[in-house]
């Protein structure tokens, strides 16, 4: 039996007036929160109409593809149902319908009956899995070829979580799915692609990547919402003391401000809203403009770029072009290379104020960094304002935190990373409002650098790296792992989150 959409609602409303026996309902995990298609089953050709789309959530036990397909029938009185594998399942007593999410165009599912491997519509499970993964707020979605199938893994606040596995018959449908939706090559499976996935919803941006593995191609679709009211320099959960010094860092009319830290620790979100923050907070108009690997976020009032090394323009070429376009402010999405760093440093030099990411494992190492690129010292130290250093830590569910007696081991990684390993420390342990994780939401730790007259001596003086940076904290800079153990002692941040930020 194969079953497609003709048409689409998302009111629970819909959904009960569907008749029992032609009611179609598909669970899936995203987080530990069951998800729930619930649509129509006509005779064949079969075809789903009147779509829903929810979550249920309740109370956590464990359990199998079974026991999840039970619940799937009874919180939907479905006659059909499909169900994912997953490590959680919700206690049918407790769990309930919280709401239609998402509209879904042209999701459709097929099931074959009594067979295992249920769902082989690669369009809608693509579609739904995406659909599952901006519900919950996910910031990409893995899909890991295996020996036992297509491994469905989403990360939702840095964490991993399984949200399936599809079986191996159908992964190539799936994998050819995402690459011709996101314009890639099907018939490139040796080498790594990029692109971009439509989805119906403009504001919804897919980036997708694929990579050759042992057991095929494995990619990873990063999520991400085009939406610029989120970027909000006093929303982005910037402490007090770290905001002010910040605004004052903008308030400049020239020098580069630099970020660094890994991926996925906040450095385009902090970046996206300073410069929010100069166009709307300043009396006299800006002309703001960026360049970008890739562009994420549309803003108002931006002259924004996307590096294309294919076309020539790589970060080098398009700054030189930028700075011949009259720029105040200027977003540069990174520095790797000489001549772009050289051409950075000394357009900070030139009345210009930009900011920029550099890689590099703490506020001081940018200083190095910039050194090993060949920049000027007396033009590093003219130019530079300060560094902000960031990382990008998940909390502790608030309503279910708990003391803990973190183990030798986590403690020892503590020591390890220079730390004082004494409590008290706390943990979440798992409860209906963080969906049984036991954490919830995230925090970014900030190690602000500002570049002082002393400072900018000890620079043109090629002072250690251990100075500069005694230097910095003898003028107020909070070292990270100072600022992510008071939290973890404050019962913000578990302890092994602790480790995790400090340790790359
Ligand atoms: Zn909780």
């Amino acid at each position: 039996m194969s079953a497609r959409v003709v048409s689409d609602t998302t009111s629970p409303r819909a959904v009960s007036g569907i008749p029992f026996e032609r009611r179609l309902a598909i669970g899936f995990f995203v987080a530990a929160s069951l998800c729930l298609l619930v649509g129509e089953l006509f005779e064949l050709p079969v075809a789903v109409t009147k779509l829903g789309f929810f979550l249920a959530t309740g109370g956590v036990i464990t359990g199998g593809v079974d026991a999840t397909r039970a619940l799937v029938r009874h919180l939907t009185g479905a006659h059909e149902a499909v169900a994912f594998s997953a490590p959680l399942v919700l206690d049918a007593a407790n769990a309930k319908f919280v709401g239609s999410l998402a509209p879904l165009d042209e999701a459709a599912a097929a099931i074959e009956r009594e067979n295992a491997a249920r769902l082989v519509d690669a369009v809608s499970l693509v579609h739904t899995i995406l659909s599952a993964g901006f519900a919950s707020g996910a910031s990409d979605v893995h899909l890991t070829p295996e020996a036992g199938g297509l491994r469905v893994i989403a990360r939702v606040d840095g964490v991993l979580h399984e949200l399936g596995v599809i079986a191996p018959k159908h992964v190539n449908y799936v994998i050819n799915r995402v690459k011709i939706a996101a314009n890639l090559s099907i018939d490139v499976r040796l080498r790594p692609q990029d692109g971009r996935l439509g989805f119906e919803d403009p504001r919804y941006q897919v980036r997708v990547a694929t990579l050759p593995t042992n057991h095929g191609e494995k990619v990873v679709m990063r999520l991400a919402m085009n939406d610029e009211s989120r970027y909000v320099l006093e929303n982005i959960g910037l402490d007090a003391p770290t905001l002010v010094k910040l605004k004052t860092m903008l308030e400049r009319d020239h020098g580069v401000i630099f970020l660094t830290g890994p991926t996925g620790s906040g450095k385009t979100t902090t970046m996206y809203a300073a410069m929010r923050h100069l166009r709307d907070g300043q009396s006299r108009r800006l002309n703001l403009v960026t360049l970008e690997d890739p562009l994420e976020v549309d803003f108002v009032g931006m002259s924004q770029t996307e590096v294309n090394a294919r076309a020539g323009l790589t970060f080098a070429a398009g700054l030189r072009s930028i700075l011949r376009q009259d720029p105040d402010v200027i977003m540069l999405g990174e520095i790797r290379d000489e001549e772009t760093a050289q051409t950075a440093i000394r357009a900070g030099l030139t009345g210009h104020l930009l900011l920029t990411s550099v890689h590099a494992d703490s506020a001081v190492g940018v200083f190095q960094r910039m050194r090993q690129l060949h920049v000027d010292v007396v033009q590093l130290a003219g130019a530079s304002i300060g560094v902000l250093n960031q990382r990008l830590a998940v909390r502790n569910c608030s309503r279910c935190v708990e003391e803990v007696e973190p183990s030798e081991t986590l403690l020892e990684s503590l020591r390890h990373l220079g730390l004082r390993a004494e409590g008290p420390f706390f943990e979440g342990r798992g409860c209906p409002e963080c969906r049984g994780v036991g954490r919830k939401g995230r925090v970014p730790l900030i190690e602000l650098l500002q570049v002082d007259s002393a400072m900018r001596e000890l620079l043109v003086d090629d002072a250690p790296m251990h100075t500069i940076e005694a230097a910095a904290i003898e003028a107020g800079m909070r070292p990270l792992a100072e600022q992510a153990l008071d939290l973890a002692r404050e019962g913000v941040l578990p302890p092994s989150e602790v480790v995790r930020v400090l340790s790359f």
